[in-house]
């Protein structure tokens, strides 16, 4: 067996176990986070089934996709900041983008997704934790951006997405995550919507998400890797700065 075969069969040990213990058997769906980790490890993961992929940096995203364009099905996901001048290559090139956190970014998106493709899935990203520092928007302000957005005919809104600060103990993991769940239930309730993805979790905190709802886990470490020395030559090279 590989090391990624051993880490994907791990992961998916986790996922799984996490599943049973709240009865929510084949509800969540992985996301495997390969920003700053080379196309040859993309490609050794789709050989072992894996068809979903999230990246930080648009740059290097397109890199890998141009390597990679022999790959049938494989779907590609932005999970970075998005700055107004990426918005042409992202809607243009990504099957799903989890970190819009204002109108103007969805509307640019929205304008300028190719015709030829179908709606670009789109998550909200919230600053559950209430982080100053942090992208994504606050709950207060999460209905007045839904409802603009389901406006937009080239975006599917699909749910929301969050990245809560940091905890150690699986209660205080919990929390935010279930803030996060409550929110969209009471969205489709208010707006008649059936947004069906709750974007949380990563390698630390996957348990606590599934425990409260998540139907897709964003792991990145636990299946390529550290990443902290690979990143800062990524970025230099680049010329990217986000995430
Ligand atoms: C890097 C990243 C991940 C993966 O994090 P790990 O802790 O390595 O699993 C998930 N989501 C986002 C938005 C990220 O930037």
């Amino acid at each position: 067996m590989t090391i990624l075969q051993n880490r994907f069969q791990r992961v998916y040990g986790r996922i799984h176990q996490a599943e049973q213990a709240c009865n929510r058997n084949g509800q969540v769906q992985l996301l495997a986070v390969s920003k700053t980790k080379p196309a040859s490890m993309v490609r050794e993961a789709w050989h072992l089934g894996q068809k979903h992929f999230g990246e930080n940096y648009l740059q290097e995203a397109l890199d890998k996709m141009d390597e990679l364009n022999d790959l049938s099905d494989i779907q590609w996901h932005f999970i970075g900041p998005i700055q107004s001048n990426k918005t042409r290559d992202i809607s243009t090139h990504f099957d799903w983008v989890h970190s819009v956190d204002r109108l103007k970014i969805a509307q640019r998106l929205n304008d300028q997704r190719p015709q030829a493709l179908p709606p670009l899935n789109i998550c909200l990203q919230v600053n559950i934790s209430g982080e100053e520092t942090k992208s994504g928007i606050s709950l207060n302000e999460l209905p007045v951006l839904v409802q603009s957005i389901t406006h937009l005919p080239n975006l599917k809104l699909r749910g929301l997405m969050a990245i809560p600060a940091p905890e150690t103990e699986p209660d205080r993991q919990r929390e935010p995550f279930r803030a996060l769940t409550h929110a969209l239930h009471t969205l489709n309730d208010q707006f008649s919507l059936t947004m069906d993805t709750l974007s949380m979790g990563m390698t630390d905190d996957l348990e606590s998400a599934i425990q409260e709802g998540s139907t897709m886990v964003r792991i990145g470490t636990a299946l390529f890797g550290s990443r902290h020395s690979v990143q800062a030559s990524t970025e230099a090279s680049t010329g990217t700065q986000n995430g």
